[in-house]
């Protein structure tokens, strides 16, 4: 389903290196964006949010260390993880980048394969409901190989949306998320669906987990979040 592909967003002003990344992510079967400057990619991270970005270091408007500052400064969006690219191999440069807040570097030329590989590490890391791995919280397991849910060690019926809301909150436990931040991270940013229909999916979610709805908190005003507390 396209809505459940991860995005990244290129940002890179050379047209010739740009388009070599994005094949080469588009054939991992990932989504991509690319833009030439740094104002691009602020405006394009108004209205998505990429599960990561490949940010070029010299940009013609502004460099990608100013750029990254800025990310990094934002509460929206200092959480995505930002691999740079750069030209430059001097070591402080690198430093500086890291400095910065970039989670990892790629220095060009690079390889096809090696940029793949960083990237699929760094999502790992970063965006654990991409991984493949089993959660298990209180009396509640999740295997999203088989995509099923046992709460007690009993299989539960579960509807795809409830479940990738399970499947989320569980790999994001004690954490307080809007019902924005839901919306963009469970059901995808392409998608126009009303805030109140979390309500309703949170509502579904809690009923199919029986003695396990507690789990799932209301904050007032803020979200929900799944605790144990
Ligand atoms: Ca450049």
């Amino acid at each position: 389903m396209s809505t459940d592909k991860t995005t990244i967003l290129i940002v890179e002003d050379e047209p010739a290196i740009s388009e070599l990344v994005s094949f080469t992510l588009r054939s991992a079967g990932w989504s991509t964006f690319s833009v030439g400057t740094t104002a691009e990619a602020w405006e394009y991270l108004q209205r998505r949010s990429p599960q990561l970005i490949l940010l070029d270091w010299m940009l013609p408007d502004q460099s990608g260390l100013r750029f990254l500052s800025r990310i990094r400064s934002d509460r929206n969006f200092n959480e995505i993880p930002v691999i740079m690219l750069t030209a430059k191999s001097m070591e402080e440069d690198k430093i500086a980048g890291l400095d910065h807040g970039a989670d990892d570097y790629v220095t060009k030329p690079f390889s096809p394969r090696e940029l793949t590989a960083r990237i699929k590490a760094m999502l790992r890391r970063k965006s654990p409901e991409h991984a493949q791995s089993s959660l298990m919280i209180a009396n509640v397991y999740l295997d999203p190989v088989s995509c099923s849910v046992k709460v007690d060690d009993i299989k539960i019926e579960i509807g795809h949306a409830e479940y990738k809301l399970l499947k989320f909150f569980m790999a994001h436990p004690e954490r307080v998320f809007s019902r924005s931040q839901l919306l963009d991270k469970v059901w995808g940013d392409h998608v126009v669906i009303e805030e109140r229909t979390v309500d309703v999916h949170v509502l579904r979610l809690r009923k199919v987990l029986r003695n396990a709805e507690g789990l799932i908190k209301t904050i007032r005003s803020v979200g929900y979040m799944l605790s144990e507390k």
